[in-house]
């Protein structure tokens, strides 16, 4: 797989081009970024781009190695990911039994660890002898969406190239040319600069559920009738798994009230088409109430993420949007 394949992090994948074709790629790279950023294309063009025989740096897709890996059987390549929950020592002793031998085709061996954060605590210290004294044949990639889990020898033995967000403009470049959907600007948007989030609201079934739920929240909210809004409490009962997802739309909503308030600029609405919804609210609403729900929907979402009861947490969230 081509550099030409992933989308944004061109100055990365310039870098990258640049180290490969000098041969002065490190032993050791972490690739650090949220979930669906792309750090996993990324990997796979590194890692093609290493073992590519063309030697210009990217992979060129049609020399013998190019099409091993496009056939997923490269001698000289080897992906570990999480077996369960963690990345085993045996995992790791596999890993190391295979760049013991030298490469089978070319120059290099190349390794690419998924979740690399999953490794436990006895596999870090497993690789952490193999990062000391890399065979010079070898590349180990690592992917995590948090360095922080691992330990600092380790990671002081690896080169960290962290990788951003995407611009919201490429990720709805991205669902319009691959996609059909009419929903493309509103899902850029929730898909916080990650292509995969993007991927998952498209393909996801709930999220045509998670509009016309928010949309009932909205307006029993607006009609302040408690009971009907606290009957959305199963709901969120039934799609504990999509939460955040529900949350973070609740926000874009909230997001459109308070700037329609402040500037009437229909233009910047992301749901332009419900405008009438949003001038109720906006008029009902005052700018302090918007913003206060706002914090109350982000705290949800915070004291979700650490594990605070769900029922209660959500209950009293439904109720201070409620109150005045
Ligand atoms: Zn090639």
């Amino acid at each position: 797989m081509s550099f030409n394949r992933v989308i944004g992090h061109e100055k990365t994948c310039a870098y990258f081009k640049e180290l490969i074709k000098n041969e002065t790629l490190p032993h050791a790279i972490m690739l650090e970024g949220m979930v669906g950023v792309g750090k996993t294309t990324l990997g796979s063009a590194l890692s093609a781009s290493v073992l590519c025989e063309s030697k210009t740096g990217d992979a060129c897709g049609v020399c013998r190695s190019c099409l091993k890996m496009n056939h997923d059987n490269h001698p000289d390549f080897m992906v570990i990911e999480p077996e369960g929950t963690q990345i085993k020592n045996a995992q790791i002793e596999a890993f190391q039994d295979f760049i013991n031998i030298k490469p089978y085709d070319g120059q290099y061996k190349v390794v690419l660890i998924k979740d690399a954060d999953k490794m436990n605590a006895s596999s870090q210290n497993r690789i952490l002898k193999t990062l000391e004294e890399p065979p010079l044949h070898v590349v180990i990639l690592m992917l995590t969406t948090n360095s922080e889990a691992l330990l600092p020898t380790v990671l002081s033995r690896c080169q960290i190239i962290k990788l951003n967000g995407l611009h919201q403009d490429l990720v709805l470049n991205y669902i319009e040319s691959n996609h059909e959907t009419d929903e493309a600007e509103i899902i850029a948007k929730l898909a916080d600069g990650s292509i995969g989030k993007a991927i998952d609201y498209i393909t996801s079934e709930s999220f045509k559920l998670i509009q016309s739920h928010t949309e009932e929240i909205l307006q029993a909210i607006h009609t302040n009738e408690k009971a009907k809004l606290l009957e959305q409490l199963s709901y969120f009962n039934d799609e504990k798994e999509n939460i955040q997802k529900i949350l973070d739309y609740m926000i874009l909503w909230y997001r459109d009230i308070l700037l329609f308030k402040q500037a009437k600029a229909k233009h910047l609405l992301i749901h332009s088409r419900s405008l009438d919804v949003i001038k109720k609210l906006a008029r009902n609403l005052s700018l302090n109430k918007i913003i206060n729900n706002i914090e109350a929907i982000e705290l949800t979402k915070k004291k979700l993420r650490q594990h605070g009861h769900f029922d209660l947490t959500m209950e009293v969230m439904l109720i201070q949007l409620l109150e005045d």
